[in-house]
């Protein structure tokens, strides 16, 4: 593949480069056709990574949702395995939304790594839980959150951290390749197609589809990313409209419209359903079993 040749400076800046090396991985993608890097195992350094990110002392915001049966499930592990792998010896902040505030974990946290809960109403169906995060994260990003944050991520409760996820992940704006779709051919991508709802691409638009179950960025792009699909969600809803995909298909729609400057491939965010494959070295992130049926009214 070659470096990012197309790369501007002023894409580089505020990416934490950790001295990109895409040749390392000869057999897969490593740039997009826009010269954001797509960055995989080997293709960077996580030590120089985390020198720059320690340099300009930043502090990380890490939020995710945590609604009825899926706190008691996932969010525990979720937090002890971000403890080992999350942006490991930098400032961090976690934000946990819930409705039960009451009822999150303790876990013990490491130096420089603070813990707030906000607390959520609780939506009737799950998909109006998943959908209802973008205007919360919209207006936290506007509060506290993006006072006390430098960059954020975004992410799904329902995963483990199994592997380092460091400051090699920061950029001005993330997006995460989604594990089953990063090999589909793009006119077999699952975007919205419907006309009428704001989430729609029209055949032959799409560079890729990104998984919701994590996205990232500074506080002013992500004000942006949330207040877009947060505006494309109520459009839909005023005309009875609900995207395929829920908030996942406004997010695609938002990442057609503003590339974002990092792409993470799908060993940041993996399913282990999909067994072994060769180009999956050290997955970050490991999806849980989906057991909708117990979690799902
Ligand atoms: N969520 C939640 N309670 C719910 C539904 C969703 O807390 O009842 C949150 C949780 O963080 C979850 C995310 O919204 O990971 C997205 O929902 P889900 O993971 O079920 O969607 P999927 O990944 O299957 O598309
Ligand atoms: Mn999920």
């Amino acid at each position: 593949m070659g470096v990012c040749p197309s790369a501007t400076m002023a894409l580089l800046r505020d990416n934490f480069t950790g001295a990109l090396r895409p040749w390392a991985r000869p057999e897969v993608l490593t740039c997009t056709p826009w010269g954001a890097p797509i960055i995989w195992d080997g293709t960077f350094d996580p030590d120089v990574a985390k020198q720059e990110a320690t340099q300009q002392n930043l502090t990380i915001g890490l939020t995710v949702f945590a609604v009825g049966r899926y706190l008691e499930k996932y969010l525990e592990r979720f937090l002890e395995t971000a403890e080992q792998h999350f942006m490991a010896g930098q400032s961090v902040v976690y934000y946990v939304f819930t409705e039960r505030p009451g009822a999150v974990p303790r876990v013990a946290l490491g130096p420089g790594r603070r813990l707030r809960v906000e607390r959520v109403a609780r939506e009737r169906r799950w998909q109006d839980v998943s959908m209802a995060r973008m205007r919360t994260l919209h207006a936290a990003l506007g509060g506290q959150l993006g006072r006390e944050a430098h960059f954020v991520f975004c992410m799904d409760v329902d995963q483990h951290f199994s592997g380092t996820f460091g400051p090699e992940a920061l950029a001005e704006l993330v997006a995460q390749l989604h594990s089953w779709h990063y090999h589909w051919p793009r006119w077999l991508l699952p975007f919205e197609r419907d006309a009428h709802s704001a989430a729609v691409m029209a055949r032959g638009e799409g560079d890729f589809y990104y998984h919701a179950a994590v996205f990232g960025g500074s506080v002013a792009a992500l004000r942006d990313l949330t207040a877009h699909c947060a505006r494309g969600l109520a459009w839909d809803r005023a005309r009875g409209l609900e995207a395929r995909w829920h908030d996942e298909s406004h997010l695609n729609k938002f990442f057609w419209l503003h590339k974002p400057a990092k792409v993470l491939s799908p060993e940041f965010c993996w399913s282990p359903d999909l067994g072994p494959r060769a180009e999956i070295r050290r997955p970050r992130l490991l999806w849980a079993p989906k057991e909708y049926r117990l979690l799902r009214d």
